[in-house]
This record gives C-alpha cells, sequence and structure tokens, in this order.
C-alpha cells in the first residue's frame, strides 16, 4: 500500500491504520504524534460560511484583546483569551487534539491556552518580538493572478522565517513552564508546534503561487512524503467504546479508534525477553521497561521498527 510517511515520535512505528482526523495517533503505542494538514485544511475549507463567522469573531476578538492590553487590564483580556479558544473549538471540533478526551481536560486545555496567552501579551519582552512581526506583515506587498491575490515572495519568506523562528522559542519558553507542565501530557511540544505552524500555514496558502507553496510547505514540514509499505499482519477487531471495526496490527499495545477518537488497549502484559515472566505494560510505551522479576531492559515497540 502506498501511504503517507509519519513515524511516531516516541516508538518510532509507522501509522498504517486509515485515519480521518487532521490528527495522527500511533497504531502501535497509542501516541498523539503528528499532524496531517490537508486534512486539517480540508475541515477550514468545509463550510465556507462557518469559517467566515470565525474569522470575523476573531478579528472582534483581536480588537478587544488589543484594547485590554492597551489599558492594561489583564483580567479582561484573559476573559476575553477563556471565550477566544473555546469558541476556537466549538468551532472546528475536530482541531481538538485527540489527548483531550474528557470535559476536566478540556478545561484544562482551554484555560492553560488562555493563561499562556495572556502572559505573553503581557510580557514587555514578547512585545518587541511581535511588533517586529506585525511590522514584517504590513510591509508585504501583494499583486494579482487573475482574481487571486498574491504576496510578494521575498517578503513573504522573511516574515515566515521570523514567525517560525518566534513560534519554536515561545514554545520552548512554554513547554519549559512548570505552571504549563501538564501539557507535556496533552499536546507533546513538537505535536503542538507542528499545530501551531498548520494554523499558520491555512492562513497564508491562499496568497502563494504553487512554487511558493510547496517550498513553504517543506520548510514547515508540511510536505509529506509518500512511501510505499506493506501493509504490516495483525487482526480485525471491535472498538471497545463504539463497537466499530478496528485494525489492531501486530505487536501493537494501544489502537486509537479512528471513529470514536478513543484508544483501545490491546495487551496489557508482556512477556520479559530475558526471563519470559509476564509483566504490566505501562502508560508510556516508549521508555524502556525493567522486568519486575530479573531487571532486564525491555523495548517493547522500539524492538520492532528499529
Ligand atoms: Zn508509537
Ligand atoms: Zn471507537
Ligand atoms: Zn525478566
Amino acid at each position: 500500500m502506498r501511504i503517507k510517511k509519519f513515524t511516531c515520535i516516541n516508538c518510532g512505528a509507522p501509522k498504517v491504520n486509515e485515519y480521518k482526523s487532521p490528527y495522527i495517533v500511533c497504531d502501535y503505542c497509542g501516541s498523539f504524534t503528528d499532524i496531517d494538514y490537508t486534512l486539517g485544511l480540508d475541515f477550514w475549507k468545509e463550510d465556507p460560511v462557518k469559517t467566515e463567522i470565525y474569522k470575523a469573531k476573531k478579528i472582534e476578538l483581536a480588537h478587544r484583546m488589543a484594547y485590554a492590553v492597551n489599558t492594561g487590564n489583564k483580567s479582561e483580556h484573559n476573559k476575553l483569551q477563556n471565550y477566544f479558544w473555546d469558541f476556537y473549538y466549538k468551532t472546528y471540533p475536530e482541531y481538538l487534539p485527540p489527548s483531550i478526551d474528557n470535559e476536566e481536560k478540556y478545561n484544562i486545555y482551554i484555560k492553560v491556552c488562555a493563561d499562556s496567552s495572556t502572559n505573553y501579551a503581557f510580557d514587555k519582552s514578547w512585545e518587541q518580538k511581535s511588533l517586529k512581526l506585525n511590522e514584517l506583515q504590513n510591509y508585504l506587498t501583494y499583486y494579482k493572478i487573475g482574481d487571486e491575490s498574491k504576496v510578494n515572495t521575498e517578503g513573504f519568506f522573511h516574515m515566515a522565517g521570523y514567525y517560525i523562528k518566534f513560534t519554536k522559542d515561545g514554545m520552548k519558553d512554554f513547554y519549559d513552564n512548570p505552571e504549563y507542565s501538564i501539557m507535556h501530557e496533552l499536546l507533546p511540544l513538537q505535536v503542538h508546534l507542528k499545530m501551531k505552524l498548520s494554523m499558520f500555514v491555512q492562513v497564508w496558502l491562499p496568497y502563494l503561487t504553487d512554487t511558493d507553496a510547496d517550498m513553504f510547505l517543506k520548510m514547515t514540514g508540511f510536505k509529506l512524503q509518500y512511501v510505499d509499505m506493506e501493509k504490516p499482519s495483525g487482526k480485525k477487531g471491535q472498538c471497545s467504546h463504539c463497537k466499530n471495526e478496528i485494525f489492531i496490527p501486530e505487536g501493537s499495545f494501544k489502537v486509537y479508534c479512528e471513529n470514536c477518537h478513543k484508544k483501545n488497549i490491546v495487551q496489557t502484559f508482556f512477556t520479559c525477553s530475558s526471563c519470559g515472566a509476564e509483566n504490566n505494560v505501562p502508560d508510556n510505551l516508549s521508555k524502556p521497561i525493567e522486568c519486575a522479576f530479573c531487571g532486564t531492559e525491555n523495548r517493547l515497540i522500539k524492538a520492532l521498527f528499529g
């Protein structure tokens, strides 16, 4: 079969099951591991009226947030941020990371998004950088190809390069902050970065020529490679949550159901490679696991994919 190449950031396994959401969840260890930006774009384009309403609301909120920053009203800003993030995910539920699978996690997640955005908005050291970004955006020039507006190549890549660096730095700051440590579990840094960049890609792609778009997708890591892969052996099963059919590849411990977006635990024990004793499978499958009986380190999935 010919598939898009995704390699799990935790266990190294390829994605083998067909997926319907922009988020890629590993079929072997259940980690949330990547984003298929093209599927995300489909949801964005699916209902143009909805997207227009969203964009208009976002602009209105941005004005009110800017006013809150200018008047030093941090709590008002935070309220608006909470409103915005909730509105965003209610408008596009497909964009909600699959790791956020209950209301409690949802509330924590929205709060972290809002708090961190407010902190950045009121942080002087970030202010300079975002002013610079605005400036680069304001200096962009456009030209027409037929009816379509296209952005000038040089100015765009200058701005995009700045934005990517800006986002990476901000992300590093964010994940280093113990206040947001829950995010390591909810949304791993690498995936979060890709998610942010995919939002940026979505906004700009219509303004790029095919050549520029191609270069831009490569630069942001969204240019998907296709690879030939033999479908691994495995068996059919039934999702324990929604009863839909799922494919369980051989060697898998957790399979994500693409229908209901929940994980199925398919193996709860593993056999120690050294003494043969049965051990419980831990939550985090990506780390080497010591056998409880003989102490030998076992690698559960890495062993399969090197
Ligand atoms: Zn994995
Ligand atoms: Zn299901
Ligand atoms: Zn052992």
